[in-house]
C-alpha cells in the first residue's frame, strides 16, 4: 500500500491537529480528525472532521473503523479503545501502553527511575491528607512540588508548596511529590522514531514560561546552553525514545539545574508547543516528522536553517468572548514574523489563540521582534 492510500485518523482537533493537517496536505496524505466540535482548529486543515469525543470508547471505535493508522494530538484519550484497535491489527501510534504510562506522572517517574534515566527524586501520595500528615511527621519538608498524577496540563495540576501556608491549597488527588528544583533553564528536545527503529532529534530549544499562566511564553532556537549540555540532552531524550520503542514524536522537557545537572521533567508523545518554530526554522517540521514516523517513512533532516523565537499568543486577561486581534497589522509588517492564528472564535484569559515565529539571522534581533509582537498584538473581546 502506498503512503497516500492510507487513511490516518487523529484523535484531537486543536491547533496541533491543525498544523499536522497542514503537513499532511502538503505530503498528499489523507488525514481525518475526531473531536467534539466542527468549529475546532483542525477542521480547517483535515480531509474530514467527525464530531465525537476522544474520551468515548464507542466514538473512537466507530471513527477508527475505516482508518489504517491512528494517532493523537492530546494524551487524554480513551486508551481502552486504542488497545482494542491495536489488537484488531490497526497501527496505533504512539502505542497505547505508552500513552497509559505517560498520562500518569507517577508511572512516568517510575519508568525513568527503573532505567536510571535521571529525573528528580519523588514519592507517590494518595491525597492532601497524607501530604499534611507526612509534613506533621517530619517525613516531608517544604519546599516541594505537588503534581496531580493524571489530567494535568499547561501547569494545571502543578502546585508549588514554598511555605507551610501553601499546604492549604494542596490538590486533593493522587500525586507525585518532588523536591523544588533550583532551575537555571528549561529546555526541550523533540525526538522522532519510526517503526523501523530509526531515530532523529531536533536541536535543543530553550523555553521560558509565563509567570502566571504557567505556559511556555517564549521559545528560543538555537538553545543558548553550552554544546556539551545540548549533546547530553539529546542523548538522554534519545535513550528515552529507544527504551520506550515509541513510534512517532516524543517531546522531552528537561530542567538544567543551577548545578549544571540535567533532569528529565516530563515527556509528551506527540507534536509539542516547543516545536512550533520548526515549521519555518528547520528543514523538516515536527508535524511532517510525526507523519513520516507513524507512516514508516524515512525521517526528515531536522537541522535548523535559521535562528527563531516562538511566542505563544494568549488571550488577554480580563476578556472572554468573540476574539478580536488588535494591532495585528504592525505585527504582520514585522519582517521575519510568521503569525499563526488558530481560528478559535472565543478568547479567554491566557487561552492559546495562536503563536508567532520570528526568524532572523541574529537571535537577539529575533528576540526583540518577538517581544514587540507579544506586547503589541492584543487578543480581546469587544463584548
Ligand atoms: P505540566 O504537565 O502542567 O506542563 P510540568 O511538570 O511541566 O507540568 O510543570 C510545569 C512547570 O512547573 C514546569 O515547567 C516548571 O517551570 C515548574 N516545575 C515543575 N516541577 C518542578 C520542580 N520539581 N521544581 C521546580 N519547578 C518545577
Amino acid at each position: 500500500m502506498s503512503y497516500t492510500n492510507q487513511k490516518i485518523g487523529v484523535l484531537g482537533g486543536g491547533q496541533l491537529g491543525k498544523m499536522l493537517g497542514q503537513s499532511a496536505s502538503m505530503m498528499g496524505l489523507q488525514m481525518h480528525v475526531l473531536d467534539t466540535d466542527k468549529s475546532f482548529p483542525a477542521a480547517a486543515s483535515c480531509m474530514s472532521f467527525t464530531e465525537g469525543s476522544f474520551k468515548d470508547y464507542d466514538a473512537i471505535m466507530a471513527f477508527a473503523a475505516d482508518k489504517d493508522i491512528i494517532t493523537v494530538e492530546i494524551e487524554l484519550v480513551n486508551t481502552d479503545a486504542l488497545h482494542d484497535l491495536e489488537k484488531q491489527g490497526k497501527q496505533v501510534y504512539p502505542q497505547p501502553h505508552l500513552l497509559d504510562m505517560i498520562k500518569d506522572k507517577g508511572l512516568q517517574k517510575q519508568f525513568y527511575q527503573e532505567r536510571s534515566l535521571v529525573t528528580s527524586d519523588f514519592v507517590l501520595v494518595n491525597d492532601a491528607a497524607q501530604i499534611k500528615q507526612w509534613v506533621l511527621d517530619g517525613k516531608l519538608s517544604v519546599p516541594f512540588v505537588q503534581k496531580a498524577r493524571t489530567d494535568g496540563y499547561d501547569g494545571r495540576g502543578v502546585h508549588i508548596v514554598r511555605h507551610i501556608t501553601d499546604l492549604q491549597n494542596l490538590l486533593d488527588v493522587k500525586s507525585v511529590i518532588e523536591p523544588l528544583v533550583d532551575i537555571d533553564r528549561e529546555i526541550a528536545v523533540i525526538v522522532a522514531r519510526n517503526p523501523q527503529g530509526d531515530i532523529s532529534s531536533f536541536p535543543v530549544v530553550d523555553m521560558e514560561f509565563h509567570p502566571t499562566a504557567n505556559l511556555v511564553e517564549y521559545l528560543f532556537s538555537p538553545s543558548r546552553v553550552n554544546e556539551e549540555v545540548q549533546e547530553q540532552a539529546i542523548k538522554l531524550a534519545e535513550s528515552i525514545a529507544k527504551e520506550m520503542k515509541i513510534v512517532g514524536l516524543l517531546a522531552v522537557e528537561l530542567f538544567l539545574t543551577k548545578d549544571n545537572e540535567l533532569l528529565i521533567n516530563e515527556v509528551a508523545p506527540r507534536p509539542h508547543n516547543s516545536g512550533h518554530h520548526t515549521i519555518e526554522a528547520n528543514i523538516t517540521s515536527q508535524y511532517e516528522q510525526h507523519l513520516r514516523a507513524i507512516c514508516g517513512m524515512p525521517l526528515g533532516d531536522t537541522a535548523l536553517t535559521q535562528p527563531a523565537v516562538m511566542v505563544n499568543l494568549l488571550g488577554a486577561a480580563g476578556y472572554t468572548g468573540e476574539a478580536h486581534y488588535e494591532n495585528i497589522d504592525q505585527c504582520l509588517a514585522t519582517s521575519g514574523a510568521h503569525i499563526h492564528l488558530y481560528g478559535k472564535s472565543i478568547t479567554k484569559p491566557y487561552r492559546k489563540m495562536g503563536h508567532a515565529t520570528i526568524v532572523d539571522q541574529d537571535l537577539d534581533t529575533a528576540i526583540e521582534k518577538a517581544t514587540f509582537v507579544k506586547d503589541t498584538l492584543k487578543i480581546i473581546s469587544k463584548n
